[in-house]
């Protein structure tokens, strides 16, 4: 399943050369070209899935476990102090490359990765609605 229109399915395939921290039958995790921190890496699955919602659960779960991994050793070997684990679906939501990817982005003190919202407040009728969704 590639599409090859798909920038995402081109270097996790390998027909387009990318920097590869890791590689598996089903994933490549590569360096961001334009990170928001040093170390900023991306999980791409070789298969094109849209985002999250086209994403198999078996997918799914192999791909935290590959976030997980790569996480410990970007954490570790550049001195982070955190990292956050970003994943975008849809425009609105900041998706730029519409082939599921996970973020890792490493954290340091005083970087400017600017990851961040304005909390709001959770009303008695979104939490009503929420609920019901879950009953
Ligand atoms: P999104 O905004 O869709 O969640 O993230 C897309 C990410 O892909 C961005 O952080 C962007 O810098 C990165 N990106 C876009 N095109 C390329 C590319 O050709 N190679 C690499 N390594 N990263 C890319
Ligand atoms: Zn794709």
């Amino acid at each position: 399943m590639k599409d090859n229109n798909c920038i995402f399915c081109r270097i996790a395939n390998g027909e387009i050369p990318s920097a590869t921290l890791y590689e598996d039958d089903e994933f490549r995790v590569i360096l961001d070209l334009n990170p928001a921190a040093k170390g900023h890496s991306l999980i791409l699955p070789k298969n094109h899935y849209a985002n999250l919602f086209e994403l198999p659960e078996e997918t799914a779960s192999k791909a935290i476990c590959v976030a997980k991994k790569i996480s410990e050793k970007l954490y570790t070997g550049l001195h982070a102090a955190g990292l956050n684990l970003v994943q975008n679906n849809g425009e609105v939501a900041g998706q730029t490359v519409f082939h599921f990817h996970m973020h890792l982005i490493p954290r340091y003190e005083n970087d400017s990765a600017g990851l961040s919202w304005n909390p709001g407040t959770l009303t008695d009728a979104d939490k009503a609605e929420i609920l019901d969704l879950f009953e």
